[in-house]
């Protein structure tokens, strides 16, 4: 496909086309970074979110789930700091109007010095074949070095700057690197101001008693002060985790990137409580768990980069981003951060009640360490579909669109075809093999069109496998189960379309690769 931005829109419109995602209330022409999930989407989304849950929760005996509600008291947030320091720096550009994230203004500036030192890799790799060394290539030319250095000394001084809250150098420095506004090219810019995220909300019926809520901006918390709860009522012994999965919001600055950065998402998150002292191993653990998960649905490893952060939330000792190769370059796909005892020791001392595990190995109490997990649904719905969305050049010199999705994802695994709608009986049987295989996947009637058209509509579609009902079957008993990737046709009992399907899309065939 000819670049990144035309892939990113030929995603985005294939989303739409296939009834994946539609722009929410689009009647009225749509509300700014907010989505519904259609017909094929809210499938995906599912086995997504399923395909998490098993990996965390059932496959961990110390791991359990809950289902906190998106509404909490209000001083959670300010226990958990979201009140005074969830703001992110935001920038106008007095010519465009625009508003940025100034972070971002700088981050972006960063990859486009990135993107020589690629260039420069790539180069280098034409030019030295297969006596090339790429990591030692990175660490000795001097103009890689160079760019390196470059990218280093502008981050950290940014970090610096917004951790000390001197918002005035994050402007000084967007001038002295001479960033224009990527619109209008105007370097006319404002003061950074802090905007904080929550969405505020009132609950109660009369003004006057009216209570101030926020929507909450990330799942986490609701874990965070069911802990005790949990840990008695399951009786849970340290190390052991709490998952959920849910919607959070919050009020991005600029969310221009289709569900990449919406206002309305939904999390899936763990937290991990541990003995204190043992955070560095357990942030080893899952840094290295959360990979393989990802790896084992075969999106490509090269697809996938850890980036430690240097600067750390007020609550983290440490914090690493799982980044994904999206058609707009890596970004963050997963969070995973080392709490400490942060979040427990503010809820203890804004609710005045005690949050602490008695151990009874060593005959203490303490308050546990965190280690969390934490990754979008929608982020890694678009890292999905974007990346199994492919144009594939075939022998006969034509193209077809393929939605290569990891099977085991894909919302409908089987389609069935009925070779010629008119023929009461194919259709008839055709209907009878559905009625069966319903029972354990989710499969589709197609009729409509010539066969070779529906073959390509259900690649589109991202369906694994066409099953196409002739006058044979009725004779036999067999029928042509075509697979999406390969093309390839074979002549099949009946009886055995189960045992095929189910072995490429079975949930443990996918999870035993981790
Ligand atoms: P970013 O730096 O991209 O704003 P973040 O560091 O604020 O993300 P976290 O607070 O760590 O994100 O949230 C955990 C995960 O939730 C992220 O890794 C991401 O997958 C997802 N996420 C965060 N904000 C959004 C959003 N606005 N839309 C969709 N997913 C989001």
């Amino acid at each position: 496909m000819a670049n990144n931005d035309d892939q990113f829109k030929k995603v985005i419109s294939h989303a739409k086309e296939y009834g994946y995602v539609f722009q929410s209330s689009e009647v009225y022409d749509g509300l700014s970074a907010v989505y519904d999930y259609a017909q094929n989407g809210v499938e995906l989304k599912k086995n997504i979110r399923d395909y998490w849950w098993k990996a965390m929760v059932q496959m961990n005996e110390n791991i359990v789930g809950i289902d906190a509600a998106i509404f909490m008291h209000p001083t959670t947030w300010k226990a958990s700091g979201h009140v005074d320091a969830f703001n992110d720096p935001l920038i106008d550009n007095k010519d465009s109007k625009k508003r940025y994230r100034a972070d971002v203004l700088i981050e972006d500036y960063c990859a486009k010095i990135e993107a020589k030192i690629e260039k420069e890799v790539k180069k280098a790799e034409k030019r030295f074949g297969d006596a090339f060394n790429k990591d030692e290539f990175i660490s000795t030319n001097g103009r890689v070095l160079g760019y390196q250095e470059k990218i280093n000394t502008i981050l950290s001084r940014m970090g610096k700057s917004l951790e000390n809250e001197d918002l005035a150098d994050v402007k000084a420095l967007i001038e002295e690197l001479e960033i224009a506004d990527p619109l209008s090219g105007s370097k006319n810019w404002t003061d950074v101001k802090q905007f904080n995220l929550m969405f505020g909300t009132k609950l109660g019926a009369s003004a006057d008693s009216a209570m101030d809520l926020y929507l909450r901006p990330e799942t986490a918390q609701g874990i965070f002060v069911n802990f005790l709860n949990v840990q008695k009522t399951g009786r849970m012994k340290i190390p052991f985790g709490i998952a959920q999965t849910g919607k959070a919001f919050r009020n991005e600055i600029v969310a221009r990137q289709f569900i990449f950065r919406m206002r309305e998402f939904e999390q899936m998150e763990m937290q991990f409580f541990i003995k204190p002292g043992t955070q560095t191993e357990w942030f080893k653990y899952w840094k290295e768990h959360r990979l393989k998960w990802h790896l084992s649905l075969g999106l490509g490893e090269d697809n996938y980069r850890f980036h430690d952060h240097e600067k750390l939330a007020h609550y983290a000792d440490a914090a690493t981003d799982i980044e994904f190769k999206f058609p707009f370059g890596f970004k963050e796909l997963e969070g995973i951060h080392s709490r400490t005892d942060f979040d427990l020791k503010q809820h203890e001392e804004h609710s005045g009640k005690k949050l602490q595990y008695f151990d009874h190995e060593v005959n203490e109490s303490y308050t546990p360490y965190v280690l969390e997990t934490s990754i979008g649904l929608d982020r890694m719905f678009l890292a999905v579909f974007s990346n199994s969305l492919v144009e594939e050049e075939l022998e006969n010199n034509t193209t077809r669109t393929v939605l290569k999705l990891p099977a085991v994802l894909a919302p409908v695994k089987a389609a069935i075809l009925p070779l010629v709608r008119k023929d009461e009986a194919l259709v008839k049987l055709s209907k009878e093999i559905i009625e069966d295989l319903k029972w354990d996947f989710s499969v589709a009637y197609d009729e409509k069109d010539a066969v070779g058209r529906r073959y390509r509509r259900q690649d589109a579609n991202g369906t694994p496998f066409c099953i196409t009902v002739d006058g044979e079957s009725l004779e036999d008993n067999t029928v042509t189960i075509r697979h999406r990737d390969t093309m390839e046709q074979q002549r099949v009992k009946i009886e055995d379309l189960k045992s095929i399907i189910k072995k490429e899309v079975d949930v443990k065939e996918w999870l035993m690769r981790m």
